[in-house]
């Protein structure tokens, strides 16, 4: 299995603290099944400022150091961007780094409240120069969840998203649970990660989020986002269905 989104490199943010910690997650992540992870931290969002580079690096240190452990576990390197204003510059300073180091897909994260005014142009200038835009949990973005329209608008327009399994799982609350489960019905899904950030409070949950997406939806959605996930990392194009608007009676009230 792949995971595309986590925070296991060590001393790096407010993942893995110590070298121990990530041992013990990459540890983790064999046990859930996962064969290659991607390395996610953050970047730009208001407290970590990891830009490529430096990824890099720590991505390399950190694959000897899981083969000395005898881990069978391949870490590659990758980077939540929150979104930002002068994304495009960063991205011509160098300092973003796609999902899987060289592929064009880029796991973009929105501010826990709202969508900015200015994702819809930023993402679409994103497109025209040939990245593709992956929104990191929008199933956890209040403003999605009052209005998931607007995250329709974004996938219609080409935009893929990335739902948290902890969130499918059911371990961030019934109505975010709920939630993901609509919008992977209405075709707003594409990829389930684990945004793991140690071996405690934010675990994996990989396994548990495939085991009631096969229960909800079947073994072929299983299947659908684990295709999705090897595509990415081959820099193919993913599987998209066409998304649907998600019909409410009433908001669910969340907050
Ligand atoms: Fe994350």
């Amino acid at each position: 299995m792949i995971d595309i989104h986590s925070h296991i490199l060590p001393g790096v943010d407010d993942g893995a603290q110590t070298v121990a910690d990530a041992i013990a997650m990459a540890r983790e992540a064999v046990k859930e099944g996962i064969a290659t992870i991607i390395a996610t931290p953050h970047y730009k969002n208001g407290k970590y400022d990891n830009e490529k580079q430096s990824i890099m690096a720590a991505v390399t240190r950190f694959n000897e150091t899981i083969k000395q452990h005898k881990i069978p576990l391949t870490v590659l390197p990758g980077q939540e961007i929150r979104i930002h204003g002068d994304l495009q510059e960063s991205f011509e300073k160098g300092e973003v780094l796609p999902i899987a180091g060289d592929s064009q897909y880029l796991l973009i994260e929105f501010p826990f409240d709202h969508v900015p005014r200015y994702a819809d142009r930023l993402l679409f200038d994103l497109q025209l120069k040939g990245l593709v835009p992956v929104i990191a949990h929008p199933e956890r973005n209040a403003e999605i969840i009052e209005n998931p329209d607007r995250l329709y608008e974004l996938v219609k327009k080409g935009v893929l998203t990335q739902l948290t399994a902890a969130s499918v799982s059911g371990h961030f609350g019934k109505n975010i649970k709920k939630f993901s489960l609509q919008l992977i019905e209405a075709n707003l899904a594409h990829f389930i990660a684990s945004d793991a950030h140690n071996t405690t409070s934010r675990p994996f949950r990989l396994r548990e989020a495939y085991d009631v997406i096969d229960h909800e939806f079947g073994i072929n959605a299983v299947y659908f986002f684990q295709e999705n996930a090897e595509l990415l990392l081959n820099g193919q194009a993913v599987y998209r269905e066409e998304p649907e608007r998600i019909k409410r009676k009433k908001f669910l009230g969340l907050f």
